[in-house]
């Protein structure tokens, strides 16, 4: 049985035993965020403790080199997770289904977590091979990688689909 562990921030840092979960949140040192069902533990005591699913860390932990170990790999799925499953320009509202390279890869662009977003079909093609700036176009947001989000196999990344990007 396994807890997914957030950061303060709400980002995902890893998976902890429920055990280690349980230790967390009875010292105070986080708090339950989701619970598993309606699982409890008894304590030898006989006292009874919600089983959690999801804690967060009362205060915000950060690890040096987490940005570049926990870097995800560049992939459509990560990418769309992301977005939201959205088009990125300002006020559109279509599902976003095309990646769109930012700079486009005719005038050297990469694939990369900062230089592709989520398009619609229309918006992308729109786009061609001009920039934002030549279209007076906007983004939502400005694109970067998912920092310390953690990867999880597809099986696993349902049971904390809200809080993880699928790998
Ligand atoms: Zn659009």
């Amino acid at each position: 049985m396994s807890v997914l562990l957030l950061n303060a921030s709400y980002e995902p840092l890893t998976l902890v035993s429920w055990k280690r979960a349980m230790t967390l949140v009875i010292s105070g040192r986080a708090e339950m965020v989701e619970q598993a069902g309606d699982r409890v533990v008894r304590s030898a005591g006989g006292a009874e403790f919600p089983l959690p699913h999801v804690v967060r860390l009362m205060t915000m932990v950060t690890f040096a080199g987490m940005r570049a170990r926990r870097s995800h790999r560049f992939s459509k799925s990560a990418l769309s997770a992301r977005d939201d499953h959205r088009c990125q320009v300002t006020k559109c509202d279509e599902r976003g289904s095309t990646i769109d390279h930012l700079v486009p890869r005719s005038r050297g662009g990469e694939t990369s977590w900062e230089n592709c977003v989520l398009m619609c079909p229309a918006h992308n093609s729109r786009k061609g091979d001009k920039l934002l700036g030549e279209l007076g176009w906007k983004l939502e947001r400005r694109p970067s990688a998912p920092v310390g989000a953690i990867m999880l196999t597809p099986a696993r990344s349902s049971e904390w689909s809200r809080w993880v990007v699928p790998a």
